[in-house]
């Protein structure tokens, strides 16, 4: 059972990793705010209360979340691993997942905690840009696609997210100081932690990532 959790604050490159860690290891990518968005642009009742946290760069509440992922690992495909992108980001979502995980017979091995200078932070989230069609990341200066604004994989146009504003980086980043950095000393107990240098070539953190994996 290969269970990750990617730790790191807004803009590590969680996403960016956790598609290249899909793709070699045949295990989902668990975003969990991908599926918050999703169900914001659906409409649905779980998307009507998660809006305005995180329209504010604030967290959505730990019991949304958690029920959000707990249904989530229980499909099909999460039978020999996941990647957990987003999620825990405060104690008590660290704590549900130990008794959900145990409770599914499932298995957390590896905690990769991405680290990255908090100044390249604000640069790296200001200039991301996200495909519509297939999720697929970018960056206006550091991963441009071939031709401006479209996706290489699909061809769909791009867009910027509405949270990566200056102001709502700023209250994304305070809360990650508050809520969810205090994850790395919870897991710190358990020896499953690992910490990746995430600055510099993508290629080469992932190649870091993946022999920490294999
Ligand atoms: P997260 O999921 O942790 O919020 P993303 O994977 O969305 O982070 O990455 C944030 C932005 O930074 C994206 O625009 C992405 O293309 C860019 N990025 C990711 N990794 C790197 C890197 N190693 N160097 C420079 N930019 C990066
Ligand atoms: P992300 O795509 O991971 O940057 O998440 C975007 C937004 O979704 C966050 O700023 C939060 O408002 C919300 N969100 C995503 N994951 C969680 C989580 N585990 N707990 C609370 N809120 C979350």
């Amino acid at each position: 059972m290969l269970g990750i959790i990617l730790l790191g604050p807004p803009g590590a490159g969680k996403g960016t990793q956790a598609k290249k860690i899909a793709v070699e290891f045949s295990i989902p990518q668990i975003s969990t705010g991908d599926m918050l968005r999703e169900a914001v642009k659906n409409g649905t009742e779980m998307g009507k209360k998660a809006k305005a946290f995180m329209d504010a760069g604030g967290l959505v509440p730990d019991e949304v979340v958690i029920g959000i992922v707990k249904d989530r690992l229980q499909a099909a495909d999460c039978a020999k691993g996941f990647i957990l992108d987003g999620f825990p980001r405060t104690i008590p979502q660290a704590e549900a997942l130990d008794r959900v995980t145990k409770d599914l017979k499932k298995e957390v091995r590896t905690v990769l905690s991405l680290e990255v200078d908090e100044k390249e932070l604000m640069e790296r989230l200001c200039g991301r840009r996200t495909c519509t069609g297939c999720g697929a990341m970018y960056h206006v200066t550091f991963n441009r696609p071939k031709a401006d604004g479209k996706c290489d994989k699909c061809g769909t146009s791009l867009i910027q997210r509405d949270d990566d504003k200056e102001d709502t980086i700023k209250a994304r980043l305070v809360n990650y100081k508050k809520m969810t950095e205090p994850l790395l000393q919870y897991y710190k107990g358990t020896g499953k932690i690992r910490t990746v240098m995430a600055t510099g070539d993508i290629g080469a953190i992932y190649a870091n990532i993946a022999k920490l994996l294999r």
